[in-house]
């Protein structure tokens, strides 16, 4: 997604790269199949420092210190500010939901262990629990569910630390009007499995392409309604499989222990394994929704996804189909079915060699765009 967004840069050579999960130092989870990208740990603030630095060259300033206080006017908004998201509150839209997890200790800490970099390590002990995460540099992160601080070693320094609560929400609808919401504003989940700042990420990019066609006059505000119809399903999946994996996982007691013991030897299965890590990564994430068309329609397709745009695969007849609607089209000549790539990396269209289809599948989707259309691209 990031190098799709061209903010990838120096990221994957500053990453740890991780090949397992160990317990108590045995391999529980081996994660050497994941070819694509492999899992990579790095911090948030760098990923984030690269999207500000892509958004700069692209010539957008970011207005800091600029809180929102109230919402009025006819222009989109999209709130991405966060869990207790002012546009939120603003648009009267509920979030609902449970705490989880109560007193769950995080720190990042300087030290010197004799552990394995290229892994996570989970030390039980009896009912309690601490996970270690590495980090770039000689920084570990460390979880404990139960506010405990047990470290396998001396800390040389701490970099910070913060008790907080885990909770598990979803905002009761997506977009209301013009004002939408993505990100941690939209859901919130346990951070086992890392995949909040990554399902956030793919909202803005599933919504944006809608938004620029919408902006640019090319499609009707109605093709905003499939960014809930199909991101809501990707959130509810993620807080649904986060909330008894955390409890199954991290929560101290005896009768969690037992229940840990008992169904322990099922996670080692390969399949189950397998599963887990895809669903973690959602590579696996395919959009079923009101969009999908054709055979595979709505899957993510790895051979074009890297470019961020619309791409055709297929005869020029059909590209000035596309081009017509919806502005800039890459192409690429293909034998066999036509095939049409949204800018998020998903099959839009695949069809026959027919301009006539692909033109009767862009209308319905598209609609009558409400405003008139721009020529510049926004
Ligand atoms: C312990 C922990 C570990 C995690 N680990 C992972 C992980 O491994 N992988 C992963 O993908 N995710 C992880 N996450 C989740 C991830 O950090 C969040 O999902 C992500 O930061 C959400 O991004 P966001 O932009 O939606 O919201 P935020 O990061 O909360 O950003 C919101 C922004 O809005 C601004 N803002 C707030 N209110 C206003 C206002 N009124 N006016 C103007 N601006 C405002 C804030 O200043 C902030 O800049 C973890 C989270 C936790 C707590």
């Amino acid at each position: 997604m990031l190098a799709r967004l061209g903010a990838l840069g120096d990221l994957p050579d500053k990453a740890v790269r991780l090949r397992s999960l160990r317990i108590n130092g045995e391999v529980a989870l081996d994660m050497n199949f994941l070819r694509e990208a492999g899992q990579l740990i790095v911090s948030q603030a760098w990923v984030e420092e690269r999207l500000r630095d892509r958004l700069s060259a692209l010539g957008v300033e970011i207005e800091w210190n600029t809180p929102i206080s109230a919402v009025s006017g006819r222009d989109w908004l999209v709130g991405c500010d966060g869990a207790h998201s002012a546009v939120r509150k603003t648009a009267g839209i509920a979030f609902e939901g449970q705490p989880v997890m109560e007193n769950f200790l995080l720190r990042d800490v300087h030290a010197e262990w004799d552990l394995d970099r290229e892994s996570i390590h989970l030390f039980v002990d009896g009912p309690r629990m601490t996970t270690l995460f590495p980090l770039p540099g000689d920084i570990w992160r460390v979880m404990s569910p139960d506010g405990g601080r047990w470290t396998p070693g001396p800390v040389d320094a701490v970099v910070w630390e913060s008790t907080f609560r885990i909770h598990r929400r979803q905002a009761a609808t997506y977009r209301r009007g013009n004002v939408l919401l993505a990100g941690d504003a939209a859901h919130i989940h346990s951070p086992l499995g890392g995949q909040g700042m990554n399902t956030g990420l793919g909202d803005a990019e599933n919504l944006a392409w809608k938004l620029a066609l919408v902006v640019q006059g090319r499609a009707s505000a109605a093709l905003l309604d499939t960014y809930e119809a199909e991101r809501r399903p990707v959130a509810a999946r993620v807080l649904a499989a986060t909330t008894p994996a955390t409890r199954w996982a991290l929560q101290p007691g005896r009768m969690t222990q037992r229940l840990r013991d008992f169904t322990w030897p099922l996670m080692t299965l390969p399949v189950v394994q397998r599963r887990l890590v895809r669903a973690a990564s959602q590579l696996d994430v395919r959009y079923s929704g009101p969009l999908a068309a054709g055979r595979r329609g709505g899957q993510r397709v790895p051979a074009f996804a890297r470019t961020g745009r619309w791409v055709l695969a297929g005869p020029a007849t059909c590209l000035e189909v596309a081009r017509e609607r919806l502005g800039d089209v890459v192409h690429h000549e293909r034998a066999g079915d036509t095939l049409l790539m949204r800018p998020d990396g998903h099959l839009a269209w695949r069809g026959p060699n027919s301009p006539e289809r692909l033109s009767a599948w862009l209308n319905e989707v598209l609609g009558v765009p409400e405003t008139p259309k721009q020529t510049t691209r926004s």
